[in-house]
């Protein structure tokens, strides 16, 4: 990496999800220079939940209202972030940590990763051809264009039950299609969606193929996994939740990754690398909520702290 025009700080965070956010709120409050590198804008998954029910102390108010008050917050303790960052590549090892990007070169004497996660693909026929003409993976984005229309949403994790819960606010009916005989959800999300009469479940069942014309989704196909039968199902909209993928495309070969592509940072957020912190959902962590990847940036963020100043002792020792 060239060293012309490097921008120094003490901490970068890459990631400004709540993860990212708690991380650069704790480590401005600890006085140290630190920046946030967003690739979009704050919020992560956040801002893609309308309704956010376990977020202690925030019970009305919807994931993007928390990312903005968690945003403020931190600029608040003079934390920088910088948005719509496109990091190109970064160097990683215990005596030097680089970052590049669209936005310029930045040095750190600690990096937090809180790259978090992205929607998994079906990856079938139609998906790709529809996106935005009828496939979406977020509700909140997309719920209000599918007033009094027919929704099919894949899934049986939180995410999908959920969100299928929350476009009955729109659509006239949803079906949810899992290719299970239940859910994995909470029992009180289960609970709520079995409830609504606008909603219907269709069990061991998976979507093959999404199928459209020139205005977008007009089917999808379903296949039974028990029986192999196959039959068209008539939508105007498809709505896919079936897991995250964690964003670490920039670190392989760089930090260790586990076979699921996620970094293992142990409980006081370190990975293999000195200096190198790894929090929210792109770590392995039994629980990927937004207080969760909050409380993770926080660690992280504190013992950090602990290790600049280990840095700075070891300079003055010298
Ligand atoms: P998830 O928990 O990984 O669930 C993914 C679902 O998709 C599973 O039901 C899975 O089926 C199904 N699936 C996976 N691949 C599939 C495929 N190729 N075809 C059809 N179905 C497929 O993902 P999530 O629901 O997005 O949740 C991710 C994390 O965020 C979880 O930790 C969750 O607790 C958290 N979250 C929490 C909340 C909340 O607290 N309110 C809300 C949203 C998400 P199987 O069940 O058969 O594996």
């Amino acid at each position: 990496m060239p060293n012309s025009n490097i921008r120094e700080y003490d901490v970068v965070i890459i990631g400004a999800g709540p993860a990212g956010l708690a991380a650069g709120l704790y480590a401005a409050r600890g006085n140290v220079k630190t920046v946030i590198l967003e690739k979009l804008i704050p919020g992560g998954q956040l801002n893609n939940t309308q309704d956010v029910e376990n977020y202690p102390g925030m019970d009305h108010m919807t994931g993007p209202q928390i990312s903005q008050a968690m945003e403020e917050q931190t600029k608040r303790f003079g934390c920088e972030i910088i948005n719509n960052c496109n990091i190109t590549n970064v160097e990683l090892t215990a005596n030097k940590k680089l970052i590049a990007s669209d936005k310029g070169i930045f040095s750190a004497k600690v990096v937090i990763i809180a790259t978090g996660s992205e929607y998994k693909k079906l990856q079938v026929p139609g998906e790709k051809e529809y996106s935005g003409k009828g496939v979406s993976y977020c509700a909140v984005c997309d719920g209000a264009f599918f007033k009094e229309k027919e929704l099919v949403v894949v899934g049986g994790g939180d995410s999908a039950v959920e969100e299928g819960t929350f476009l009955t606010k729109f659509a006239k009916k949803v079906t949810i299609v899992h290719r299970k005989e239940q859910f994995r959800a909470e029992k009180i999300i289960q609970d709520r969606a079995f409830k609504n009469p606008k909603i219907s479940v269709i069990w061991n069942t998976v979507v093959p193929e999404i199928k459209g014309d020139n205005l977008g989704v007009t089917s999808v196909k379903l296949k039974n996994v028990i029986t192999n039968e196959e039959k068209d199902f008539n939508c105007d909209g498809i709505f896919i939740y079936v897991g995250l993928l964690p964003n670490t495309q920039l670190f392989k070969g760089k930090l260790d990754l586990n076979e699921a592509g996620r970094i293992d940072s142990n409980e006081r957020m370190e990975t293999n690398i000195p200096g190198v912190y790894a929090v929210g959902d792109v770590r392995e962590t039994p629980l990927r909520q937004a207080v969760t990847a909050a409380s993770d940036g926080s660690i992280a963020a504190t013992i950090a702290i602990g290790y600049i100043e280990s840095l700075h002792d070891k300079m003055v020792k010298k």
